[in-house]
C-alpha cells in the first residue's frame, strides 16, 4: 500500500492545501494529514480545531487520515511506516524553501518527497494571508474549505 504523508502547519487549512490532498489521493493509497506541533510556534486555531476542520472537509474520504506529531518529520515517517512525503508548489521560493527541505530529509532517511504543483486558481492563497483577512474581518470564506469556521 502506498501511503504518503502531507505535513504542514495546517493554521487553518486552505483551499490551496485541500486542492493537493484531493489530487494527492490519485497517487497514493493514503494520505496522513500530519500536523507539525511545534511547542515554540504560535497558532491563530488550536490543535483541536485545526485536526477538525480537516476531518470535516475530508469527512467523505477514507483514504484521508489526519494525526498530530511532534519532532522530524522524518522520524515521524519511519515510525509510521511511510516512505512518501507529499508537498505542494505554489511559486519559485517555496520551490527553494523545498529544494532544501527535501535534500536533508533524504540525507536523514530514505524518504522520498513528491512536489504536486498548486491549481492556478490556489496559487496564491496562504494560511499567513487567510490568517491576516480573519484579523482584520475580511472574508476569508473564499480562501478555505466550508469547515472552516471562526468561533
Ligand atoms: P508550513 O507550516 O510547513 O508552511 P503549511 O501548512 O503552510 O505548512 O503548508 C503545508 C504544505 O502545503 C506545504 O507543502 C505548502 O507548500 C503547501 N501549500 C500551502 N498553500 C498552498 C497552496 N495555495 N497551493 C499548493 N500548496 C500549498
Amino acid at each position: 500500500m502506498k501511503r504518503a504523508i502531507f505535513p504542514g502547519s495546517f493554521d487553518p487549512l486552505t483551499l490551496g492545501h485541500y486542492d493537493i490532498i484531493k489530487r494527492g489521493v490519485t497517487l497514493f493509497d493514503e494520505i496522513i494529514v500530519a500536523i507539525g506541533v511545534n511547542a515554540d510556534k504560535k497558532y491563530m486555531f488550536s490543535l483541536d480545531e485545526r485536526i477538525q476542520f480537516i476531518e470535516e472537509a475530508f469527512a467523505d474520504e477514507p483514504k484521508i487520515k489526519v494525526v498530530a506529531y511532534k519532532g522530524l518529520t522524518v522520524d515521524f515517517c519511519k515510525q509510521i511506516g511511510v516512505k512518501f512525503i507529499l508537498r505542494g508548489l505554489r511559486n519559485p521560493a517555496d520551490f527553494e524553501f523545498e529544494k532544501a527541505i527535501a535534500h536533508t530529509n533524504r540525507d536523514l532517511a530514505p524518504i522520498e518527497t513528491v512536489f504536486l504543483l498548486t491549481s492556478a486558481d490556489t496559487s496564491y492563497i496562504a494560511s499567513s494571508i487567510v490568517r491576516d483577512v480573519i484579523r482584520n474581518k475580511g472574508d476569508y470564506t473564499k480562501l478555505v474549505p466550508k469547515s472552516v469556521k471562526i468561533k
